[in-house]
């Protein structure tokens, strides 16, 4: 069991990382945290300047980072760090499967534990340490690093061995993107047919198409004050990294054979609409734009 006495090496300090870290270390637990930019967590009294400073005596270390690559580069500066003590791997970015699966592998070689736990519930989630885990890894793992999960979110899930936290969170996003070009479309039909959205919305979020992302992510500005859509599209969950879940539930679902044309049809929206960096560094909702552009706020 992880008590919060020992070393968690927190690496990948953006919007996500940034406030998990902040829980565990407002909770008690000893973080020593990194980031490749300089930047990122600059000032924060538990920030390294090195990973190697970051990663010595750490029994956890914990990567929230954009790709599979990057963690892979991260995991492997760790394992040539030379030998240590068992430590468990955590991995709560969102990649893909096949990458989680080496990354287990290699872990395991080195004597080290590894789970994968991506996470759901977007920044504020992170902040309130209220996030939701997918997770997948040998269940004595899971045990020993449930107290850093539990510290972090309200709801941990276990689907199986390595990997399965991954597959779990590549069908959770699949729904969110098609989901959210539904809500699009429909905002901007009900808009072109003159209704006033502010009661097209309040009629949703009470009635059978009421989700979260209707209610989060709304696409038309200032219906929800705090929604990116009323402040300038600003992430929330950056329209990139939603092309880039959508494209691992393709990768996963291609390498299952099982069709998913709704899903693959949101890769190829978010993918296009990301191609410009401007607008694939906007929250997901900016979609929007380009499905009612004269109207877009
Ligand atoms: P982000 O781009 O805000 O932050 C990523 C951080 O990783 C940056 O600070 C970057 O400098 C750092 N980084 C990149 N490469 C690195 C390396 N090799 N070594 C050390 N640091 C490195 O991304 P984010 O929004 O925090 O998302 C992180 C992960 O969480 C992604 O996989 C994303 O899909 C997933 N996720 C994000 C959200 C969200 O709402 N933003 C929600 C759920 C899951």
């Amino acid at each position: 069991m992880v008590t919060n006495n020992r070393g968690i090496c927190f690496v990948g300090l953006g919007t996500m990382g940034l406030p998990m870290a902040q829980c565990l270390s407002e909770q008690g637990f000893a973080v020593a945290s990194w980031d490749v930019s300089d930047q990122a967590g600059d000032g924060l009294p538990h920030r390294r300047t090195t990973l190697a400073e970051a990663a010595s005596g750490a029994e956890v270390v914990i990567t929230m980072l954009p790709e599979g690559d990057h963690v892979r580069q991260v995991h492997g500066a760790i394992h040539g760090l030379g030998s240590s003590p068992r430590r468990i791997f955590i991995d709560s970015s969102t990649i893909d499967v096949t990458t989680t699966r080496q990354l287990a592998v290699t872990a395991a070689e080195h004597g080290h534990g590894f789970v994968d736990a991506p996470v759901s519930g977007g920044a504020e989630g992170a902040r309130a340490g209220a996030l939701s885990f997918m997770t997948g890894g040998r269940p004595e793992d899971l045990a020993a690093v449930r107290p850093l999960l539990v510290a972090m979110g309200g709801k941990i899930l276990h689907f199986g061995p390595a990997s399965s936290g991954q597959a779990a969170k590549a069908c959770h996003n699949m729904i969110c993107g098609i989901t959210a070009l539904g809500v699009c479309e429909a905002f901007a039909l009900a808009e072109a047919s003159g209704l006033d959205p502010q009661k097209f919305f309040d009629l949703c979020k009470g009635a059978a198409a009421q989700s979260w992302i209707l209610e989060n992510r709304c696409p038309v500005p200032n219906l929800t004050p705090a929604a990116p859509s009323s402040n300038g599209y600003a992430p929330g969950f950056a329209a990139r990294l939603m092309a880039k879940d959508l494209r691992l539930a393709q990768a996963a679902a291609q390498a299952l054979g099982q069709e998913t044309p709704f899903g693959a049809e949101a890769a190829r929206r978010f993918t296009d609409f990301s191609v410009e960096e401007e607008a694939g560094a906007l929250d997901f909702s900016a979609i929007y734009r380009t499905i009612r552009p004269a109207n877009d706020g």
